[in-house]
């Protein structure tokens, strides 16, 4: 794990490299910070360990933009192909497959998905990308990637097939840290290709099949891109020859993120990607959560259960730093529902607290710039924001300053309840009211038997000099 963490103050943000095997400062090459992220497939819906995924990038845009840093963010949506090697050798596809299963066209199944995607990644609190460019408009793209890979000796054609050459390349396999030698020995499950010059190449493009419903016309023939390829050429076009920062999950680094850095440095001749950042998966009963495992929840799952807020969920993700895994469970979930809750009232209670006389909050702003700027250590933050409630000698308003700047970075909409109405338990006006008589006359006893009354409706009351301030507390 080389010596990543050893340093803790950075003056940006620092965030693990795969490739470099390190927690390194991200400095844009210009004045924005440009990143790219491979986006969901669009054949199912997205399930909440994508969401997990798809936070990163969110978490790395807003802590650069917190210091002023703007972002670039581009995320593509994979609405042609397929999501393994292993099916696309076969010719077969998940849009395809699932266009199949629920008897609808694959461009419909795309924009279902698609659609809902988007509505996901808003309930998420995702901030959108720059751009969500579609696979199905790059084809074009694609094929000139791979004219240009041919070119440059990277990659040839056998029967309409186009293959990238491995041994081209001479640093295959260092992100993910794979020799060619063990990679000859059958990484996957599949029969040896015999068109393959080596059993590590991997397939550009592929030849139509007669049954193949969606295919494009190439100088190969008809046939449709490779995934890997999509990545390629839309990050190439997109955000050019050199970008900041690439995420996605650790489950792409092998074979995905390796087959695009030999895609595009083989075509640009140069390193393409400066930093790989990768996102460690959300478990389900200690087993990947997955489509095919059976053990995923969607954001309507949560909501069949009564979990209504997905924000709860981001809080939950927060609790744990990005690069390490964590287990779902419904009564975690609940515990960050019940933390959330209490935030946001603290912070609606708080808001029209009399300004501060001085900032007294620079001691905690300093360290929580220091642990958003470590490698995004978001659980650091999260005791922070208990730390800063707990502290008695800081004003509220200062408090409700801290955790709203804050929440810019942590987008759990603390003050989403703030200057609402209270929507108070039938009897309990009319029980404030009665208080207030009592303590006019100055019935000390009448007064307190009301506040435990009132309590028991679930009703505090803090007496302030502008009068008795309600706050429900279940
Ligand atoms: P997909 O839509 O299947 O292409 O996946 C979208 C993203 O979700 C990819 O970056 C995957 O690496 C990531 N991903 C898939 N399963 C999980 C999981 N259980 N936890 C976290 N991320 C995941
Ligand atoms: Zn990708």
């Amino acid at each position: 794990m080389g010596a990543a963490g050893a340093r803790s103050i950075w003056s940006m943000v620092a965030l693990y490299d795969t490739a470099a095997r390190d927690v390194v400062e991200i400095k844009p090459s210009g004045d924005t910070l440009t990143m790219y992220t491979c986006g969901p497939t669009v054949y199912r819906y997205a399930h909440i360990g994508n969401l997990r995924t798809f936070l990163l990038p969110d978490l790395i845009a807003r802590a650069f933009d917190y210091q002023g840093t703007g972002v670039r963010a581009i995320q593509n949506i994979t609405d042609v192909g397929h999501m393994t090697d292993e099916l696309f050798d076969r010719g077969e596809d998940r849009m395809l497959l699932a266009a199949g299963i629920e008897n609808r066209s694959p461009e419909e199944i795309a924009a279902y998905y698609t659609d809902f995607y988007f509505r996901d990644i808003e309930a998420f609190n995702l901030r959108r990308a720059e751009s969500y460019p579609r696979a199905s408009d790059h084809i074009s793209h694609m094929i000139e990637l791979i004219v240009r890979l041919i070119e440059r000796g990277h990659a040839y054609e056998v029967g309409g097939n186009v293959y990238y050459d491995v041994t081209s390349f001479p640093s295959y396999g260092n992100l993910s840290r794979n020799s060619l030698e063990e990679l000859q020995q059958g990484h996957r499950n599949v029969e040896a290709d015999p068109n393959k010059r080596h059993h590590a190449d991997f397939l550009l493009w592929k030849a139509a099949g007669p049954k193949r419903v969606i295919h494009f016309p190439s100088p190969w023939g008809d046939g449709y891109p490779g995934w890997h390829i999509e990545c390629s050429a839309m990050s190439l076009a997109h955000l050019g020859d050199e970008f900041d920062v690439h995420t996605g999950g650790v489950d792409l680094i092998f074979p995905h993120h390796e087959d695009e850095i030999a895609q595009s440095e083989g075509a640009t001749g140069s390193r393409v990607v400066r930093h790989w950042v990768h996102s460690q998966h959300l478990l389900a009963e200690g087993r990947k959560m997955s489509k095919s495992a059976e053990n995923f929840f969607d954001v309507r799952d949560l909501e069949k259960r009564g979990h209504t807020d997905p924000l709860a969920f981001r809080l939950l993700c927060l609790q744990t730093r990005y690069r390490a895994q964590f287990n779902f469970t419904f009564d975690a979930l609940s515990g960050a529902e019940r933390t959330l809750d209490r935030w946001r009232r603290l912070v609606a209670d708080w808001s029209d607290a009399p300004a501060p006389s001085r900032a007294a909050g620079g001691r905690f702003e300093e360290r929580f710039l220091r642990a958003m700027n470590a490698d995004l250590d978001t659980p650091t933050i999260v005791a922070l924001i208990a730390e800063v409630i707990g502290t008695a000698d800081l004003d509220p308003a200062d408090k409700v300053s801290l955790l709203q700047g804050w929440d810019r970075f942590l987008g759990l909409d603390l003050a989403r309840d703030a200057g609402k109405e209270l929507h108070l338990p039938g009897g309990a006006s009319e029980l404030i009211e009665q208080r207030e008589r009592a303590r006019a006359s100055k019935d000390w006893s009448e007064s307190d038997r009301l506040r435990t009354e009132l309590s028991e409706l679930g009703v505090e009351i803090e007496d302030t000099p502008s009068g008795p301030k309600p706050r429900i507390t279940r």
